[in-house]
């Protein structure tokens, strides 16, 4: 069984239409795939409507958190799976956070604006056919001009990775995680090793996290090396941790292909054993 729990649409930024990447999942030879764009559900119906005979579908979404540890906030994502997309605390957070993302973009077309680049926020909304805003949309901007030939290339720090970065909003990571279980979801750490994002946490607040329910947590994702896979595994055995395995595919954004990294059966059935807010689609 292939097994990829860490996908996004273009309902996010990913490129791929939901539908589309159901697509190119079954051409990839995927069994399983999770849909988990940024802070929304919108795809679910989509992805659920084209789903092919035989292939399963895992409901879910990657939470943007920040741990507000004892030097500066630190952000993290955390993948929830089978949540109820209903629950009212998280869906209406769920949406503070997709309008704040609104503001900041608008903030961050702002500062390219005043130093000559005519981007503009209409130009940006265009390219967030799902409402969720992202760096990424803004990076299509900046290649359209010819200022950076690539999505990565726009993450460089005189671009959108620092000059014109403007910190996102997000709920604190214990919160998050309290709001994805009582939505009867499971929640998994998404590459908690990823350094090329940024400050990574400690391991003692995985630790703290998975002692108040956290139930996962990446090891093989495209931005860990061996060494970081290896150091993910032993905690998440320390820990008692289920380990998943991922692509993170975001379509043309980046070069991660569908399936690049997979969830070992085993552990795919334990964490959809423990998810009971929403039901798995097809299979
Ligand atoms: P934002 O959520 O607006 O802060 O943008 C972060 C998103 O940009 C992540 O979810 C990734 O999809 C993408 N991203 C982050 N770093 C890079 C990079 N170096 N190259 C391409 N995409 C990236
Ligand atoms: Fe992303
Ligand atoms: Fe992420
Ligand atoms: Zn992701």
């Amino acid at each position: 069984m292939r097994i990829d729990l860490h996908t996004h649409s273009n309902l996010s930024d990913g490129t791929s239409p939901p539908a589309a990447l159901i697509a190119s999942a079954a051409a990839a030879g995927l069994d399983v795939v999770a849909l988990t764009d940024h802070d929304t559900t919108a795809g679910w119906e989509p992805a659920a409507a084209s789903l092919p005979p035989g292939m399963t579908l895992v409901p879910g979404m990657e939470l943007s958190c920040r741990w507000y540890g004892p030097d500066h906030p630190i952000g993290l994502h955390l993948l929830g799976y089978l949540f109820d997309p209903y629950h009212e605390e998280l869906s209406a957070e769920m949406k503070r956070i997709r309008d704040s993302r609104d503001r900041r973009a608008e903030r961050m077309v702002g500062l390219l604006r005043a130093d000559g680049i005519d981007v503009t926020w209409q130009e940006i909304q265009g390219y967030a056919v799902g409402g969720v805003v992202g760096r990424p949309h803004l990076a299509q901007a900046l290649i359209k001009r010819g200022l950076v030939d690539s999505v990565s290339a726009a993450f460089a720090p005189e671009w959108l990775g620092r000059r014109y970065r403007v910190p996102k909003e997000d709920v604190d990571v214990f919160r998050g995680l309290r709001l994805i279980r009582d939505a009867g979801g499971v929640a998994v750490f998404a590459h908690p090793q990823a350094r090329s994002r940024g400050l990574i946490v400690p391991d003692e607040l995985i630790g703290e996290l998975a002692q108040a329910g956290l139930y996962g947590i990446e090891a093989d994702h495209p931005d860990h090396g061996p060494a970081e896979r290896e150091h993910v595994r032993r905690l998440a055995k320390e820990l008692d941790l289920v380990v998943t395995g991922s692509s993170d595919y975001h379509g043309d954004n980046k070069l991660t292909r569908l399936g690049e990294n997979t969830t070992a059966r085993e552990a795919y059935e334990q964490l959809v054993a423990a998810g009971g807010g929403a039901p798995l689609v097809g299979g």
